[in-house]
């Protein structure tokens, strides 16, 4: 199975990188999984999609629901006709599809939508899907994918506490974001995310079998990615770019 990384800034795009969003074209027979709508939901428009397309939201900042606002492109332009159903806890529905509401936007959502809660798990298109809660502010939620014969687990705008920890044990693929360097602590623990060391310490006490390191601050260059420390601890680890493709 492969997993797309179409955007992979956190907070706004950056000259090579839209905000949050991945894809899993055959996460299930005739059905994509889109993780987070940020603005890289773009580059789903035209394209040839299964006929339905599962988007899984973990909270409602905008970096990961701002392309839902190309909602008109993607159904008008799409190769053939493609059904859209939105998952999320119950306050981010309740603000993303807002965002359908006059006057910000001209034309009403005709998808359907559906409430993920921690504890309740569920089955879509024979994917057992579980959320859980992480401390950010306004809150956001990890997800947790089990198929028969593989697991992934999204867990992004989180400040990295253990409290998640057991929740995405052995996993095949962890996705973690990693938004600041070290240096940039402060700022880290004021919006409610993970620095390197951070990361290093999930990485630490998790068995997934490969970690993506994803929803970066765009500002920051190469030269602060901290790659060699994260990949001394955790070799396997991957620095996602918007177009990257994994397999898992
Ligand atoms: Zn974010
Ligand atoms: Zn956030």
């Amino acid at each position: 199975m492969n997993i797309e990384f179409l955007g992979t800034a956190g907070y706004h795009p950056g000259e090579m990188s839209h905000t949050s969003c991945a894809f899993i074209q055959d996460a299930a027979p005739d059905c994509g999984f889109v993780l987070d709508a940020g603005t890289g939901f773009f580059r789903l428009i035209g394209r040839p999609l299964p006929s339905q397309i599962k988007i899984f939201l973990t909270h409602a900042h905008l970096d990961h629901c701002f392309g839902l606002t190309f909602y008109l492109d993607f159904i008008n332009f799409s190769p053939s006709p493609c059904e859209l159903t939105i998952y999320g806890s119950r306050e981010c529905l309740d603000a993303v599809l807002g965002i359908f509401d006059s006057p910000l936007f001209p034309v009403a959502y005709r998808g359907k939508s559906v409430v993920v809660e921690p504890g309740r798990d569920i089955d879509v298109h024979g994917v057992k899907v579980s959320v859980f809660p992480l401390t950010h502010p306004g809150g956001s939620h990890a997800y947790r994918f089990d198929w028969p014969q593989k697991s992934l687990a999204y867990v992004t705008d989180t400040i990295g506490d253990e409290r998640y920890l057991e929740f995405i044990q052995n996993v095949d693929l962890l996705i973690h974001e990693r938004n600041f360097a070290n240096e940039m602590q402060d700022l880290a623990i004021l919006s409610g995310h993970c620095t390197t060391d951070d990361v290093i310490r999930v990485a630490q006490s998790v068995r997934a079998k490969r970690i993506a390191l994803t929803h970066f601050n765009p500002l920051e260059d190469a030269a602060i990615l901290e790659e060699d420390k994260i990949h001394r601890v955790c070799p396997n680890a991957v620095f996602a770019r918007d177009g990257l493709v994994l397999e898992f």
